[in-house]
């Protein structure tokens, strides 16, 4: 359990949507929220930090139900609904304690963390603020194993209509085939267009907000054309996804990390050979898109995928940030897509610091918009007003 703070008196603070460096900076909060802002001598009783204040992380794919295990398939057949809800708890914990304080959920087996994201935002519970996804797939489809079925646009349409009725926010949609589910394959499109239509059309209606996995180029270029919020993971960039990407202004929001967890992972033979065959193959197309979606100035969110084989909860942004700088992202700009873009593609009221938004704040020694890698030691984390103070971190 956590205790709110009146506030922080800092050295320095990245202040606003651009990340605005101030010194001297104090910060006031209540009922979750940043209520004042002001520089010099605050009011008393506010928390000194000598260092730099940064937004909280929105880390915008996550999936808290599984835990990074060899097969999640196996592992999510495999357990019982109230250990499901302790994995579900321990996984958000993990999240928090490495800077995340917004989570996109994109996916968990019988809506599991839909039915828990309010106890789990709303009180003092050490974790981040939670946005759940009902996920809808073809019965065979990638995900079908944490999806709702549907199969043609009318089916499509009323999927969307339950996921509604569930309490999600988001619709997540699975324009292709993936890594982790027997019998499809990331170049695989899943949906049609039609399909693509009336999910989006359906949830618009609803105001919820749509994100679709999708890692072949078709697949990007038909989920995009439709109108979707987001397109997670776009392995297979292609030139037609590219010029999609550019003409809807919609977020790509990169999982990389995910593949390279799964690449790098000593026990990797552990996983079905199926699997990891597909990751090897897909892996740099997954990078060489994402360097190609940067050079074209493609608008960047971040997530992790965390849960996923070999890729458990926890600072999974701090080494997508590399990955965003080794694809030609400067530092500030990658500081943006982990927190104002993630935001902003989530439509909730963090990933900066103002007046009005919530009290997500990340204390770290310097300052991160320098140099992301300074994200790896973050020392205080406010979540909702509420602190958590972590021991200094071994640097890695
Ligand atoms: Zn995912």
């Amino acid at each position: 359990v956590l205790h709110a703070i009146p506030g922080i008196h800092a050295r320095s603070a990245l202040l606003g949507p651009d990340l605005r460096p101030v010194d001297d900076v104090w910060l006031t909060f209540a009922d979750g929220m940043i209520t004042d802002i002001g520089s010099g001598a605050g009011p008393s009783g506010l928390l000194e930090w000598p260092g730099v204040l940064a937004p909280g992380l929105v880390d915008c794919h996550v999936h808290l139900a599984m835990s990074g295990s060899a097969d999640v398939v196996a592992e999510l057949a495999s357990l019982d609904p109230e250990t499901l809800r302790a994995a579900v708890r321990s996984n958000a914990r993990a999240q928090l304690r490495s800077g995340v304080t917004t989570v996109r959920d994109l996916g968990s087996p019988d809506d599991v963390v839909v039915h828990m994201a309010r106890e789990l935002s709303g009180g003092t519970e050490e974790c981040p603020t939670v946005v759940a996804a009902g996920a809808i797939s073809s019965p065979d489809g990638h995900g079908n194993f944490l999806a709702r079925h549907a199969v043609g646009p009318e089916e499509y349409s009323a999927a969307v209509r339950a996921v509604a009725e569930s309490g999600a926010r988001v619709v997540k949609l699975f324009a292709t085939g993936g890594v982790i589910t027997a019998g499809t394959t990331p170049g695989g499109v899943q949906m049609s267009p039609a399909e693509l239509a009336a999910a989006v059309g359906t949830a618009r209606t609803l105001d919820l907000r749509v994100a679709a996995h999708a890692h072949a180029g078709g697949g990007i270029s038909n989920a995009l054309r439709a109108g979707v919020d987001s397109v997670e993971h776009f392995s297979y960039l292609d030139d037609d996804a590219l010029a999609a990407a550019r003409e809807a202004g919609s977020w790509l929001v990169s999982t990389l990390v995910a593949t390279t967890r799964f690449v790098d992972a000593d026990d990797r033979e552990l996983a079905t050979p199926e699997t990891l065959a597909k990751i090897i193959e897909h892996a740099p197309f997954e990078a060489r898109s994402l360097a190609r979606a940067v050079a074209a100035g493609c608008r960047l969110a971040v997530g992790s995928d965390a849960g996923t084989t070999f890729n458990p909860h926890g600072w999974g942004m701090q080494e997508q940030a590399v990955r965003l700088r080794d694809a030609g992202l400067p530092d500030r700009a990658a500081l943006r897509a982990l927190t104002v873009e993630g935001a902003a593609l989530l439509d909730e009221p963090t990933g900066w610091l103002e007046v009005g938004r919530r009290a997500d704040v990340l204390a770290v020694p310097e300052d991160p918009a320098e140099d992301v890698r300074r994200l790896r030691d973050p020392r205080l984390v406010v979540t909702r007003g509420l602190l958590l103070e972590l021991p200094p971190r071994a640097q890695s």
